[in-house]
């Protein structure tokens, strides 16, 4: 490597060093100026290259102050969690191991690694010896390569390959899921010909979970989709009794927990998930609540046979001589980064107990949230059983300038939400960076906002 090389990439640390320490002072928002001024990136492609360091220069100062501070301790919005600083430097050295992490005998490093952070997930997670995982993009694909997995069984047992002759005259599957299931678990079922709406949706309670009175009689191939963690209220659907009562029925379920999975690991809020153990296949994020950077999900079959039977390809060209695991075996994609190195420095950095103080602390503020935001007078619409919480601060009008005077205010940053028919605000604790201090700033942030606002 020669010295501009170095001095380019010493730059670019320094100046992400930089952003980095910027992010608990600066507007959470990001900066109007920065905006408007983005249409200087709008050039024709240069006939020749400009050199890189001028490159980094126009990068940093056209764009870093026209990001949003996702990254930073006072981002609510979504479910977005920031990224540990041992992953950032995991994936800072993965990025120049380059690594293809398709197959176990060209890059044995990365592949190694993969398992072994697969293998602390099963534990943490309690799932059955022998589940499958894959490092996938996030849980919208994590969903996607479960479910792929739970069409091959249900179908084989019919003695149907869907790999071999698609779905054309293939038995119907029964599929059912609940009113208040994830819409990407809605896309994923559409990616796979199961259809977006030729679906069976299971009445919910208050906090959007599925009834457990809800399932009715079940028949042939049928595949049930439950969900850990509701995007409003943090809720999960009664695991363990639908997994029983489907079970009975031979059907295969698959549970969408893409941060509720996460409350597995505080003994704390472990009971909100009980009887996780029991499905077929689970979907999760690791760039939501484990704190890596984008982009990451996971997937999880207990019957690995099933997921390689519709993941894996062979080619000549692809050396298969290792007993090793494959990667390609479970994933939809062939190439692809060493997307498992982040997932195994969070997990190595903060430990069991580590991880589980996180879950526990984002919990806290966000009850904490909760208990400000009632006592301010305002209406929280969700029992806040893990880390989301839902508040209006009137009526619709009212909520949406509320929110909009929060967003332009920058002090933290939340979105809008129609949950249960009512305009409200949804607030999101899962950056490991969330001190007490930024949750007392943002509650009073909200509170002026929304007085502000005519609340
Ligand atoms: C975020 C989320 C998803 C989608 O995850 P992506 O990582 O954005 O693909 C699916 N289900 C639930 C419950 C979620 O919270």
């Amino acid at each position: 490597m020669n010295d501009s090389t170095s001095a380019l990439l010493q730059d670019a640390a320094q100046r992400a060093i930089r952003y980095l320490q910027g992010l608990p002072a600066r507007a959470v928002r990001p900066d109007p100026a920065a905006v408007a001024a983005l249409s200087r990136l709008d050039l024709p492609l240069p006939q020749n290259g400009l050199p890189a360091d001028q490159l980094l220069a126009l990068l940093d100062e056209a764009v870093s102050p026209a990001t949003m501070a996702m990254a930073g301790p006072r981002f609510f919005g979504f479910v977005i969690g920031g990224a540990l600083p041992a992953t950032m430097a995991a994936n800072w050295l993965a990025t120049a191991w380059d690594q293809n992490t398709a197959l176990y005998p060209v890059t044995p490093g990365v592949s190694h690694l993969e398992q072994v952070a697969l293998d602390w997930l099963r534990d943490l997670f309690a799932l059955p010896a022998g589940t499958a995982g894959a490092f996938v993009t996030g849980a919208t694909l994590a969903n996607f390569t479960a479910l792929a997995a739970a069409r091959h069984a249900v179908l084989a047992r019919t003695g149907w390959s869907v790999e071999a002759d698609g779905l054309f005259g293939a038995p119907p599957i029964q599929v059912l899921i609940g009113e208040e299931a994830h819409p990407t678990l809605l896309k994923s079922l559409g990616l796979l010909g199961l259809g977006r709406t030729r679906l069976t949706r299971l009445p919910v309670d208050a906090q959007g979970c599925i009834r457990a009175d809800a399932l009715p009689p079940l028949r042939g191939p049928t595949i049930l989709c439950l969900q850990a963690g509701n995007i409003h209220s943090g809720g999960s659907d009664p695991l363990r009794s639908l997994c029983n009562a489907a079970h009975q029925a031979g059907a295969w379920v698959h549970v969408d927990g893409a941060f509720g999975l996460w409350a597995a690991v505080s003994p704390r809020h472990a009971a909100l998930v009980d009887g996780l153990p029991l499905a077929d296949s689970w979907a999760t994020d690791a760039h939501k609540w484990l704190n890596v950077p984008y982009d990451s999900g996971l997937a999880f079959v207990r019957d690995a046979h099933a997921l390689a039977a519709s993941m894996s390809i062979s080619a000549e060209y692809l050396p298969r001589e290792s007993d090793q695991r494959m990667p390609a075996d479970y994933t939809p994609e062939l190439s692809r980064r060493a997307r498992g190195v982040e997932v195994w420095a969070a997990l190595l950095s903060l430990g069991r107990s580590g991880l589980a103080e996180l879950i526990e602390r984002n919990c806290a503020q966000a009850r904490r949230f909760a208990d400000g935001l009632r006592a301010a007078g305002f209406e929280v619409l969700n029992e806040v059983v893990l880390n989301q919480v839902v508040v209006c601060f009137g009526n619709a009008d009212t909520t949406l300038r509320a929110i909009a005077s929060l967003q332009a205010d920058g002090t933290c940053w939340c979105g809008s939400t129609v949950w249960r028919g009512r305009t409200a605000m949804r607030i999101s604790v899962c950056n490991w960076s969330t001190t007490d201090e930024d949750v007392e700033r943002s509650l009073a942030a909200m509170i002026r906002c929304a007085r502000q606002a005519g609340a």
